[in-house]
């Protein structure tokens, strides 16, 4: 009978093995108990493959700055983000920016196959995160909340919640072994107010790692000095800076985040008010209801960076 499980577990994992592309297998050795060797497995999924970075890149330069293990999802495959480029060259070309967006700062980045614009909470995707978060042996997934403008992350955040529970039940997706221990879920900050406003759980000063994110966002050239610029008109596109140095300055300006009142709160909370209100850069995190619920000492041990 054991012998039977274990032919069992080892099947499944070839087939997930084989479901997968290269980038996309397991670090070699990992389990699906929980890891002991004291590091942390981070998972964030973005609906494109700058989302993440926007939104948690600095706290992700400080978990791979203390060896924890961190991979970046981008759900879609961004293939319609840009004026003049699309289909599969922009695709090819946005998933090595990513590549190279992760490698800036350390991280892992994957970006699945769905087509921008058009990503629905349906099977298919949910299984993919499923399998994305049993693989990564998550103890923490950053998601969206699924109140936003944009359908993809509008989708990206429900399918993450829809996943929540999934990724304990073995019978789901069976051909990856289900996680032993729920992890925990935490939302991306957002400024949307309805129906509710984003909460901010945790705050992380990104200070010492403001650079490096900025960095992370370089990588994104199709992205922070094409397309987006564009979107906002003719007069932001003109005045993209050409000068790689100075372009990076610019994006600075433009991206560095700067705390809202109810994230300077919560900085204050967490590193108390001298620290706390001299911070300059933050990203913050809301508690999802699904997955495991953290206590403060919980919180204390995902985000091990408050009184350094
Ligand atoms: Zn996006």
């Amino acid at each position: 009978m054991k012998r039977l499980a274990i032919l069992t577990i080892a099947i499944a994992l070839h087939i997930a093995g084989a479901a997968l592309s290269a980038d996309q297998q397991p670090a070699p050795g990992r389990t699906l108990a929980p890891s002991t060797d004291g590091k942390l497995n981070i998972i964030a999924f973005g609906a494109h493959p700058d989302d993440c970075d926007m939104r948690a890149g600095g706290t992700a330069a400080k978990f791979a700055a203390l060896g924890h293990r961190v991979r970046f999802v981008s759900v879609t495959n961004g293939d319609a983000g840009h004026q003049t480029e699309g289909g599969g060259a922009l695709a090819a070309r946005r998933r090595a920016e990513a590549k190279e967006a992760g490698r800036r700062i350390g991280v892992d980045y994957v970006t699945l196959d769905n087509h921008d614009g058009e990503l629905l909470p349906s099977l298919k995707p949910r299984e993919d995160i499923i399998r994305q978060i049993r693989l990564w042996n998550a103890d923490l997934v950053l998601a969206p909340r699924p109140n936003d403008y944009h359908p993809d992350h509008r989708y990206t955040g429900v399918l993450v919640q829809d996943a929540a529970y999934m990724v304990v039940v073995p019978n789901v997706t069976p051909d990856t072994p289900a996680l032993r221990k729920n992890p925990v879920f935490m939302y991306f900050q957002d400024g949307f107010q309805r129906p509710n406003a984003f909460r901010p759980d945790v705050a992380i000063s990104i200070d010492d790692v403001i650079d490096k994110k900025i960095d992370m966002l370089d990588a994104h050239v199709s992205q922070f000095y094409e397309w987006l610029p564009w979107v906002d008109g003719d007069a932001a596109l003109a005045k993209v800076p050409k000068d790689p140095a100075e372009r990076k300055r610019w994006l600075k300006e433009q991206r560095g985040p700067q705390p809202t009142p109810a994230v300077r709160e919560a900085l204050v909370k967490w590193y108390g008010p001298e620290k706390g209100k001299a911070v300059r850069y933050a990203e913050a995190f809301e508690i999802c209801e699904y997955g495991q619920q953290p206590n403060k000492a919980e919180l204390k041990r995902l985000f091990p960076f408050f009184g350094m």
